[in-house]
C-alpha cells in the first residue's frame, strides 16, 4: 500500500492509524525510543581519562575554562559560568539582576517547574504569562497590551496596580529550542524598565536573526542535563555580556571566596554550584560535536514534517520565521478539532516503546503556585491538551 492512502484518513476514526503510520515512516520499529537520549561519538572518553589520570575530577581544573571559553566562542557571548545545572543558573541570574523577595517576575504559564522555581528560591513571585502558538513562547505584542493594563511605571520602577507589588524582570524560555521574538521581547521589557533574562536551557545551538538565543539577557542560563542537546551529565551555565556580572556570578557561584594562597575569607553568602571538571570535560566532548547534532536534529525534524506534511487534523512544530532552531524536542499539535485523540496517541505510541510526552502541565496548575498572579492564558491551555512531543535524539 503507498503512504499517500495512509496519509488521508477518510473519517475520523482513521486519524489514529494515520498519525501513528506517519511516525512509523520516520522511527526505526525494531526498538524501544526514548524522547531525548545523549549522544557520545567524540573525545568524551578521552577527556574523562585524562581527568582521571591528573587527579582533576572536581571543582578545579582545566575543563571548566576550556568549556566556558568554547561556550564564548560557539554562541558568540563574552562571558560564560558553568555551574552545576540549569536551575541553579537562573537562581544566580535572578540574584544578579537585583530582584527582590516580594517583587514579581513575569515567566511563562508553559514551562519546565525550574523557571518557576528559581524565582520562588529568590523570595519573589512568579508572574504567568501566555504564549504565542507561533513561536511557543512569551508573545512581545499580547505582553505588551496585557502591561499596559494591568501596570504603571513610578519611580520604584515598573508596578502591579492590583498586587501593589513591583515587577522586576522577565524570563523568557525558548520552548523545545524554538526561539521566540527575543529581539522585540528585549525592547518591550527596556520600555517598562524589566530586566530580562533568557532561559535558554533548550535552545543552545538555536539562532534568532543570526544571533545565537541568551545574548539578549542581562544575564541567560544553559542547561546540560542529559536530556539537552548537549550534556554534562547534570550541568548549566550563566550567559552574560557584562564583565563585573560574569566575575560576581563566578563568585558567587564558588561561596564567594576571596582568592588567597591560604585563608578562607568569604565576603558575602556564596553558593557551591560551580561545575565539576569532570562534568566540563564531558561537556567540552559535546560542545565540540553541537553542530554535528543540531543537524542531525534539523534533518529529523524535516523528515518529520514531510511525513506529517498533508495529514488533517495536526500540524508539526517548525521552527518560527528568522529563527534557525536546534530542534530539541519535535512537537505535534493537535487541531481542536482532533484534541480527543491526545490520550488515545500517548497511549498507542507508549505501548508501542515510542517515547512521547505532553506538555508539561501549566505554573498556574501546580499546588505552589495556584495563587500566583496571570495573565490569561488561553493558548497556553490550549497546548496542555494538544501538544504532543515526539522522539528526538540526534542519532534517529
Ligand atoms: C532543563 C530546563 C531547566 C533546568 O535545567 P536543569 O539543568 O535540569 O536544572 C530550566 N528551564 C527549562 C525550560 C528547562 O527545559
Amino acid at each position: 500500500m503507498s503512504a499517500e492512502l495512509h496519509l488521508l484518513p477518510k473519517s475520523n476514526t482513521d486519524f489514529l492509524p494515520s498519525v501513528l503510520n506517519a511516525i512509523g515512516q520516520v522511527l526505526p520499529s525494531d526498538k524501544v525510543l526514548p524522547l531525548h537520549q545523549p549522544v557520545f561519538v567524540g573525545n568524551e572518553w578521552n577527556y574523562l581519562k585524562e581527568c582521571l589520570d591528573t587527579g582533576w575530577v572536581s571543582t578545579a581544573g582545566p575543563f571548566v575554562e576550556r568549556f566556558e571559553n568554547m561556550l564564548c566562542e560557539y554562541t558568540g557571548s563574552k562571558y560564560a559560568v558553568a555551574v552545576v545545572n540549569g536551575t541553579a543558573a537562573l537562581h544566580i541570574a535572578l540574584q544578579l539582576t537585583g530582584v527582590k523577595p516580594d517583587d514579581e517576575v513575569l515567566v511563562p504559564d508553559l514551562t519546565f517547574v525550574a523557571t518557576a522555581n528559581a524565582i520562588a528560591y529568590t523570595g519573589a513571585i512568579p508572574h504567568l504569562t501566555d504564549i504565542s502558538r507561533k513561536t511557543l513562547g512569551v508573545d512581545p505584542k499580547t505582553l505588551q497590551v496585557y502591561l499596559d493594563e494591568i501596570g504603571k511605571t513610578t519611580n520604584d520602577g515598573f508596578i502591579n496596580r492590583i498586587t501593589g507589588r513591583r515587577i522586576a524582570a522577565i524570563i523568557a524560555m525558548h520552548t523545545f529550542g524554538h526561539p521566540l521574538e527575543i529581539e522585540e521581547l528585549a525592547a518591550v521589557a527596556s520600555e517598562y524598565g524589566l530586566t530580562l533574562i533568557e532561559d535558554a536551557a533548550e535552545s543552545i545551538g538555536s539562532f534568532y536573526r543570526g544571533k545565537h538565543t541568551g545574548l539578549w539577557g542581562k544575564l541567560s542560563t544553559l542547561s546540560f542535563n542529559g536530556n539537552k542537546t548537549i550534556t554534562t551529565g547534570g550541568g548549566g551555565a550563566i550567559l552574560t555580556q557584562d564583565e563585573s556580572l560574569a566575575r560576581h556570578a563566578k563568585h558567587l557561584t564558588t561561596t564567594a571566596k576571596q582568592l588567597h594562597q591560604w585563608s578562607f575569607y568569604h565576603d558575602q553568602v556564596g553558593y557551591n554550584y560551580r561545575l565539576p571538571n569532570l562534568n566540563a570535560a564531558l561537556g567540552l566532548a559535546q560542545l565540540e560535536k553541537l553542530e554535528y547534532f543540531v543537524e542531525q536534529k534539523r534533518i529529523l525534524a524535516k523528515r518529520y514534517a514531510d511525513a506529517f506534511e498533508g495529514l488533517d487534523g495536526v500540524t508539526f512544530v517548525q521552527e518560527p520565521p528568522h529563527a534557525r532552531s536546534n530542534y530539541w524536542l519535535n512537537a505535534l499539535i493537535l487541531d481542536s478539532t482532533h484534541s480527543q485523540y491526545l490520550e488515545p496517541l500517548l497511549q498507542a505510541t507508549n505501548d508501542k516503546g515510542i517515547q512521547t510526552r505532553p506538555a508539561w502541565n501549566l505554573m498556574h496548575t501546580l499546588p505552589m503556585f495556584t495563587s500566583s498572579p496571570k495573565m490569561p492564558t488561553p493558548v497556553a491551555e490550549q497546548m496542555v491538551s494538544s501538544l504532543i512531543c515526539l522522539p528526538s535524539s540526534a542519532t534517529l
